[in-house]
């Protein structure tokens, strides 16, 4: 049985396409994943140093893979009870995590978020069927 409602923060670059900041990096099997768990009844934060227009384009890449984000950059929920800036997440998603599954590939420079991995784990963590 799966966690439902539970706050899922993910970072951007390297975790769900590969590095290309500024741009938007490649496609990594990350969406299928995200739907999954918004499926389940999860809900997804954007956590990521991008800022101005480049997180628009962030944002944008959500939109258009059809998952819907919670927030941006917060939690809109821990403002009742700190000021803190870290974003409260019940589980986060980061390819600079340690612990976090990472892939390397050849010509390209930094490893990324291997998503195949992830899914296995989020299973064995009960977050996914
Ligand atoms: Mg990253």
């Amino acid at each position: 049985m799966a966690i439902r409602d539970a706050i899922i923060a993910v970072d951007f670059d390297g975790t769900v396409v590969t590095h290309a900041y500024p741009h938007i990096g490649n496609d990594i099997g990350a969406v299928p994943v995200l739907r999954e768990l918004i499926g389940n009844g999860c809900r997804v934060i954007l956590y990521t140093m991008r800022s101005g227009r480049l997180l628009d384009d962030a944002v944008a890449w959500f939109a258009r893979n059809d998952i819907p984000l919670y927030a941006v950059n917060e939690n809109p929920a821990q403002r009742e009870w700190t000021d803190s800036p870290k974003v409260f997440a019940d589980l986060y998603i980061d390819d600079s995590a340690l612990g976090c599954p990472i892939k390397f590939e050849d010509g390209i420079k930094r490893p990324f978020v291997n998503w195949v991995k992830v899914r296995q784990r989020l299973v064995e963590e009960g977050f996914l069927d």
